[in-house]
């Protein structure tokens, strides 16, 4: 029988004062038929298949094989208005994507898109298929040691990548400006970090960034930190429940074994 799911989430207090009492906001009823919903993380993707890589053929049968069990692709952000413009018999599912490597989405000296980064596996799936939309959060990182992970590993065209991500419909979050770890720095330390990146941000991708993933999903000291952010998202976890914590999102690691675990998919 299908009923409708009214997606509930707690709001804590994390505005800079007191931690307030958490408020149960309750998000327009959708026609959405789900209980939970798995948020997917994805880091490196290039072969080989590793623990923190993923191939582009693995992930194009990960996407093959949501389509194929009536998943639907949203955006974190979607979150905040409950889902809405899931067809129904559709379930959310969200797709992410942390520290902004060249596999993720990379041109060709031709200046064509890479089809084999994440980018160009899903731009061929959504022509092949426009009914899957183009939806995934890209958690980027602004200036680390390591050029690969700058805004996509290719600094002359991280401008185009960033609008054209914002174009398709696809949205940009904050992953620290060079990957600091919250837990180990001051707040001051870890408020310039954030501010930086998103003013980095903000020069290209005019919607605001509201999505935030942890380094190492560790949080800092003074949670107030983070008072900019709507959606915080950790490292692990599992599937999230329709009632949830929108700063403590849980997510399922895109590898072999997680897919068994949550998804009883058999590789
Ligand atoms: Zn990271």
């Amino acid at each position: 029988m299908k009923k409708t799911v009214i997606l509930l989430f707690l709001i804590v207090g994390l505005f800079g004062c007191a931690p307030k009492k958490p408020a149960v906001i309750q998000t327009a009823p959708t026609a959405v038929t789900f209980d939970k919903f798995p948020v997917l993380e994805y880091h490196l993707i290039g072969r080989p298949e590793g623990r923190w890589q993923r191939t582009p053929e693995n992930f194009k049968k990960d996407v093959e094989w949501l389509y194929a069990n009536n998943y639907y692709p949203m955006n974190l952000r979607d979150i905040l208005d409950g889902f809405g413009g899931v067809p129904a018999g559709k379930k959310p599912v969200i797709i992410t994507f942390d520290d902004s490597t060249g596999g993720q989405f990379r041109y060709l000296p031709d200046g064509e898109l890479d089809p084999d980064s994440a980018a160009g596996v899903l731009k061929r799936f959504h022509d092949q298929h426009p009914d899957w939309p183009l939806r995934a959060t890209f958690f980027v990182l602004i200036e680390t040691n390591d050029p690969e992970h700058n805004l996509f590993g290719q600094p002359d065209l991280a401008a185009r990548k960033l609008r054209q991500l914002a174009e398709w419909g696809m949205e940009i979050g904050a992953h620290t400006y060079s990957h600091d770890r919250l837990d180990k720095i001051s707040a001051a330390a870890a408020r310039r970090s954030i501010g930086r990146e998103l003013a980095t941000l903000t020069k290209f991708v005019s919607r605001e960034t509201v999505s935030l993933s942890l380094p190492e999903g560790k949080y800092p000291k003074d949670l107030s930190v983070l008072g900019g952010f709507k959606l915080v998202v950790e490292v692990a976890g599992g599937m999230n429940l329709v009632k949830f914590d929108p700063l403590h999102i849980k997510r399922i690691q895109a590898i072999d074994d997680e897919w068994r675990k949550y998804f009883g998919r058999h590789l």
